[in-house]
């Protein structure tokens, strides 16, 4: 089951997500130690190089700015350095984060309350609190699920301190 246009049933309609990426929606386990696997519905935004790009130079460029300024504080280079580093952190996890998890659709495997998220970069497993028991729940999206990722393993941001 890969990308087919999901009946597009006026969902998005009009959305101006240019750049933003297409969103698709995947069958995923839900996992709770314990208990027995529950299938959700997990709806993921694959992220585009450029959009992906853009985040992370904006995060670099405001830490640029604000850098010199907290710099003004003695001791002055503890502040660079930190404010360079965080910087640089949230710039990487822009860039790596090549697919957003933006809902699950879901019960919990252990109180059947429903799931619900915050979007957010898309790990494997994902973890999701129940808000009701309190467990987390670990949302496995199958890696096929994902595939077709048309680039290469190359990361710019691989550089950094
Ligand atoms: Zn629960």
């Amino acid at each position: 089951m890969t990308s087919e246009p999901a009946s597009t049933g006026g969902e998005g309609a009009g959305a101006a997500d240019a750049g933003a990426g297409a969103s698709f929606a995947v069958e995923a386990d839900a996992v709770v130690f314990g208990s027995p696997a529950t299938q959700v519905r997990a709806r993921i935004r694959r992220r585009p190089r450029s959009w992906r790009m853009t985040g992370a130079a904006r995060w670099m460029a405001i830490f640029l700015v604000v850098a010199p300024l907290v710099a003004v504080v003695p001791p002055h280079a503890p502040w660079l350095i930190g404010a360079l580093v965080v910087g640089g952190i949230l710039a990487r996890r822009r860039w790596t984060e090549r697919f957003t998890l933006e809902a699950v659709g879901g019960r919990c495997p252990k109180c059947d309350a429903r799931l619900t998220v915050k979007a957010g970069r898309l790990r494997v497993p994902h973890a999701v609190p129940c808000e009701a028991c309190h467990h987390e729940v670990s949302i496995r999206v199958p890696e096929a699920a994902l595939g077709g990722d048309d680039e290469p393993s190359g990361d710019p941001g691989a550089s950094l301190p």
